[in-house]
């Protein structure tokens, strides 16, 4: 095992670098280092630079437009885009249905949708939780009956991240009441027009309008839109948690925060000392760079043992939750940096905060919405507990 970069790993991350730092436009960059809300048509954009340099899908195979980049190439190119302030890929499509649309769906369906997931022409939602089925997934009821060459698709949907904007829905539905939950499910991609389906917000404690319900009524859905055999969906859905999990460390998120957390810490105080010369505020933030650096190592590990070869196991539910209690205490410490300026809590004042335009100074307020926004870290994702209990099984043996 070798965790130092190679020659050519260390020139991509200068490639990578230089691409970015020329191409990121400064309304983009500006927007995600001041934690600023991105619209649909800022993630399209990024993603179609990105396409046109034949990078827009970092994990994806040359055979399907991507790159064929390695696992630590990838690991590169998300640390720098995220260090340099770039949009996050929106990965429903592009790092979750395209997977399985690669390994499962026919010939047809892969001409049909991945192109479009590249180039952004086309947005993608999750349709997987519902109101009694999230940690325990494989309860859900939402009903698809056949009726000759359609599924007709009755139900609901909740917490569908982004999905008043998605084009379509990737859906796991009920197909066999007869069977053990797990051997009753189906994999359907469903379009977003389709008569039926009707989207309403869900907005969260930070004022957001992120997630969303999603109701089925008599939904008339093709029978070539299923991917691979009916009732064999669970397989479909676990592989692609499994990629959902790839990269979900978000260490070069976290690195580019904790930047931001030492840029306003460092700013001078009315009463002229820096909050980072503070010894006990520099001694937590020091505790989360500490931490930080260990997951990166543990991250590299695990990327050392891709490259060799060997699939990403039950580690990956270590640095789920590292990953996301490390983000977490970065907001923590955020608000605890500007003080009062974090205090507004009213929606309205979120909303104005968001935008940049609340009182106090422009870097403050945002960040009482970012801390609240990002309690979601440890709930989607499969929650912390759950895996907690992946590691007590697969690793301790419990
Ligand atoms: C912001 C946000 C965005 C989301 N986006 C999407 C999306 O786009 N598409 C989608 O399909 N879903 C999405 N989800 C749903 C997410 O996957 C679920 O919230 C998650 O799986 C937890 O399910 P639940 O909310 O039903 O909680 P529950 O499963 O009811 O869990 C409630 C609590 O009990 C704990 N718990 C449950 N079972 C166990 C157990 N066996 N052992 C120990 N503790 C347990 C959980 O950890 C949690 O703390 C999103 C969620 C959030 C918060």
């Amino acid at each position: 095992m070798d965790l130092n970069f190679t020659p050519d790993e260390l020139a991509f991350r200068q490639e990578v670098r230089e691409f970015v730092a020329q191409n990121l436009p400064a309304d983009l960059r500006h927007k995600v280092l001041n934690g600023l809300i991105l619209s649909s048509e800022d993630y399209i954009r990024w993603q179609k630079i990105l396409h046109a340099k034949g990078w827009g899908g970092p994990g994806w195979r040359k055979e399907f437009g991507g790159p064929g980049w390695t696992a630590v190439q990838q690991y590169i190119f998300d640390e720098e885009i995220a260090a340099a302030g770039a949009p996050r890929a929106i990965p429903f499509g592009l790092k979750m249905v395209a997977p399985v649309i690669m390994q499962y769906g026919s010939p047809a369906q892969q001409q049909r949708f991945l192109p479009k997931i590249l180039s952004a022409d086309e947005w993608w939602c999750q349709g997987y939780s519902e109101p009694g089925a999230g940690s325990d997934l494989a309860s859900l009821k939402t009903r698809a009956v056949r009726e000759g060459d359609h599924y007709i698709v009755n139900g609901q949907k909740t917490w569908t991240t982004q999905g008043q904007y998605a084009d379509w829905i990737f859906c796991l539905v009920r197909t066999d009441t007869e069977v053990k939950p797990q051997r009753g499910i189906s994999f359907l991609l469903i379009d977003m027009k389709t008569p039926g389906i009707t989207v309403r917000p869900i907005i969260t404690m930070d004022g957001a309008h992120e997630v969303n319900e999603v109701w089925f009524e008599n939904v008339k859905v093709p029978v070539e839109n299923r991917i691979g055999e009916e009732n064999a969906g669970w397989t479909y859905a676990k592989f692609l948690l499994g990629h959902e999990r790839t990269n979900i460390a978000g260490i070069g998120i976290a690195k580019r925060e904790l930047a931001r957390l030492k840029r306003i810490a460092s700013l001078e105080q009315k009463n002229g000392k820096p909050l980072i010369r503070d010894p006990l505020f520099a001694a937590r933030i020091a505790q989360v760079e500490i931490d930080l650096t260990a997951l990166e190592i543990t991250n590299l590990r695990v990327l050392s043992a891709e490259a060799e070869r060997r699939a990403p196991g039950p580690e990956a539910s270590i640095l789920k939750i590292k990953g996301t209690e490390i983000q977490q205490a970065i907001t923590e410490l955020l608000v605890q940096a500007v003080g009062q300026y974090a205090l507004p809590l009213r929606r309205e004042a979120m909303a104005a905060g968001y935008q940049g335009d609340a009182v106090g100074p422009f870097y403050a307020t945002p960040l009482a919405a970012n801390y609240l926004n990002m309690r979601k870290l440890s709930i989607y994702g499969g929650s912390n507990e759950i895996q907690k209990n992946i590691i007590s099984q697969m690793i301790l043996g419990l």
